[in-house]
């Protein structure tokens, strides 16, 4: 996807604050921090939306929960914890469309979430 900002994000050809990388995820600090950690995780393949994961993407989405975890961990919030989010579309406040996991952590979180 050309035009993609996450997809380009992957390849390197946009830059960002990787924390993680390995052959099918990537997870970089984003630009616009709303708590004190404040990582995206993505898959290196562009898919636009929850919308649009089938059957056989069950290993990807899983897997993009697991690294979550996994930088969550490395960052030093196993114990007090943290929040991963996935928004879809406008409703939630989606505004890259490449899917991408929040991970969150170093302060409290309100629930439910405004
Ligand atoms: P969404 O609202 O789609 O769930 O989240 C998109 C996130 O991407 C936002 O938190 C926003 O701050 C972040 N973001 C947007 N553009 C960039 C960028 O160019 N670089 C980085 N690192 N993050 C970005
Ligand atoms: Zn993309």
């Amino acid at each position: 996807m050309g035009e993609c900002l996450f997809c380009k994000i992957a390849e390197g050809v946009i830059p960002a604050e990787h924390v993680y990388e390995d052959a099918d995820y990537v997870a970089f600090e984003d630009i616009n921090p709303k708590s004190p950690t404040h990582v995206l995780v993505i898959p290196r393949r562009h898919i636009a939306t929850l919308n649009d994961l089938t059957a056989e993407d069950r290993a990807l989405a899983g897997g993009l929960i697991e690294v979550g975890a996994k930088v969550a961990k490395r960052l030093g919030h196993e114990e007090n914890g943290y929040r991963l989010v996935l928004n879809c579309n406008a409703d939630a406040g989606q505004t890259v469309f490449h899917i991408h996991l929040h991970l969150m952590a170093g302060r409290t979180f309100a629930w439910p979430p405004g």
